[in-house]
């Protein structure tokens, strides 16, 4: 007879601009308890109002008050802290009091661990923490951290310290900040991955840091015995950041994996990551998944597969999660962010999802994936489900009405593109519609509706240039791609923007 899982954690990432109202953090917790969750992990960085960092409250983040309210709540249900304290510090950094912190100029995520007001900052924000949060559990993050020694500054503390300058570095900034949560009487969690390349860091942290070892793919069996002396807990994720939607078989592969891993090697317990909600995610249409992965981190035979979990929702969850990705290409199920949602949304430019997806999606890929996303649409129950299905649809008729755009462009029939390109601007319209509604439901990303109106007035921008110079007026026709690029330049034939890549800034 297997015994439960001894310790499981859901951890819910408010970084990707999620901005939470109480009562959605209601709903989370009570999606949390319900399914058995020993505790919430909120996932934070910058989200989270710390008094110590007056400058980084973006609107909708995260309150003391909303954390002591959620706390009297629930409580049998711990709120654990995730806070990021070098890597994923760019909430922060690429602000304007935040820019002294960084470890390089315009670039990256990480902050510098030279800077002795940056390592100040990090004390004052455990301080913060551990006083509004209650949990026994203070995760202090470290994860990603590849601009290890970049700076100079880094670079002469390094010089001569131990075989791997890195791990001296990296332990030389974390176990302090983890020891200062000791002193606090609480436990330091941090994340795995930096110890996994730099095992010499692990030296100096105190012995009763719980590693989170995060493996995506497949199970732990390999990396978790790799943390001698410490409790490790196997974080397994919901394969929704590299989806259109979610690809359920992934997640079923991996939340088992690490759950039959975790028995198996009598780990201290599990924490499911659900990761980047931006670009049309919404944590609703993962309620069902996420109870299911608690049942799994008990029973890791559990007989319901994930669709089956979906319960009327389930040939919803199938067409999305399944049938899509069978279609191959930028449906397929990668270890990248997907390709198509952060092309269309995340640089500002929708016409790089036509650079890159344009013959695929354009021909009969396309075609099929609308027919997939029309059934499900037809069988999605409520908004949340709704919606994830109208903005796959909106994704792949954006690109295929590009698509046609371009043919009429190449050639030279100006007006022709012009008017196949009308209707992406209702079709960014209705996206932001969509988005609004998402963050009114459940607290979604805020900057997916500022993606969609940046969207639509780009789209404008390009209608306005072939206008301008889609009948060859600048005496040579710009290359599609370079005409709907930010950069543009009339004259400038060959792309001086473009050509060196340090001019990528
Ligand atoms: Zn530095």
């Amino acid at each position: 007879m297997l015994r439960p899982m001894p310790w499981k954690l859901w951890m819910l990432d408010l970084a990707r601009e999620q901005s939470p109202t109480l009562d959605h953090l209601y709903q989370y917790a009570m999606v949390a308890q319900d399914a058995g969750y020993d505790a919430l992990g909120l996932y934070l960085e910058h989200r989270f109002a710390f008094e110590c960092t007056p400058w980084s409250h973006g609107q909708g983040c995260v309150t003391p008050a909303m954390i002591q309210n959620l706390q009297s709540e629930f409580p049998s249900l711990q709120i654990v802290p995730f806070i990021n304290l070098l890597g994923h510090f760019e909430g922060f950094l690429y602000t304007e009091e935040g820019r002294p912190y960084r470890e390089e100029l315009f670039t990256g995520l990480q902050a510098c661990p030279s800077n002795p007001d940056f390592i100040k900052l990090c004390q004052q924000i455990i301080d913060e923490t551990v006083r509004v949060f209650k949990s026994d559990l203070i995760h202090i993050g470290g994860d990603e951290t590849y601009q290890l020694g970049r700076c100079d500054k880094c670079q002469s503390r390094m010089e001569g310290q131990s075989d791997d300058p890195k791990a001296w570095l990296y332990g030389e900034h974390f176990a302090p900040l983890a020891q200062r949560v000791v002193e606090h009487g609480r436990r330091p969690g941090v994340w795995g991955d930096m110890f996994l390349e730099h095992p010499g860091a692990l030296e100096s942290m105190p012995e009763n840091t719980l590693i989170f070892d995060w493996q995506y793919q497949g199970g732990v069996a390999e990396t978790s015995n790799k943390f001698p002396g410490f409790e490790v807990v196997a974080c397994p994720a919901l394969h929704v950041y590299n989806a259109i939607w979610m690809h359920t078989g992934l997640t079923e592969e991996n939340v088992r994996a690490v759950a039959r891993d975790t028995h198996e090697m009598g780990l201290y317990g599990a924490a499911l990551t659900t990761w980047e909600a931006g670009l049309f995610g919404a944590f609703d249409t993962q309620f069902p998944a996420i109870k299911w992965a608690a049942e799994v981190f008990d029973n890791p035979s559990h007989e319901p597969s994930l669709i089956d979990a979906y319960g009327e929702s389930s040939e919803w969850a199938r067409l999305m999660g399944v049938e899509l990705e069978r279609l191959g290409g930028v449906f397929k199920g990668t270890k990248l962010r997907n390709q198509l949602k952060v092309r269309l949304l995340l640089y500002g430019n929708p016409f790089l999802a036509w650079m890159h997806h344009g013959t695929e999606l354009g021909g009969d890929t396309g075609m099929d994936a609308l027919a997939i996303i029309e059934k499900a649409i037809k069988v999605a129950p409520d908004e949340a489900t709704k919606n994830a299905s109208f903005f796959a649809r909106s994704a792949v008729e954006a690109v295929r009405i590009m698509n046609e755009a371009h043919k009429h462009y190449a050639r030279r029939e100006a007006d022709a593109a012009i008017s196949k390109l009308t209707p992406l601007r209702h079709l960014f319209d209705t996206l932001e519609k969509l988005a609004k509604q998402n963050v009114e439901r459940i607290g979604s990303s805020r900057a997916d509706i500022e993606r969609c109106r940046a969207a639509k007035r780009h789209v404008e921008i390009v209608m306005q240039r072939i206008r301008d110079y889609g009948r060859g007026e600048l005496g040579y026709l710009p290359a599609f791609e370079v005409l709907a690029n930010h950069r543009f330049m009339p004259h400038d034939q060959g792309c001086w923007w473009i050509v060196n890549k340090w001019a990528n800034e």
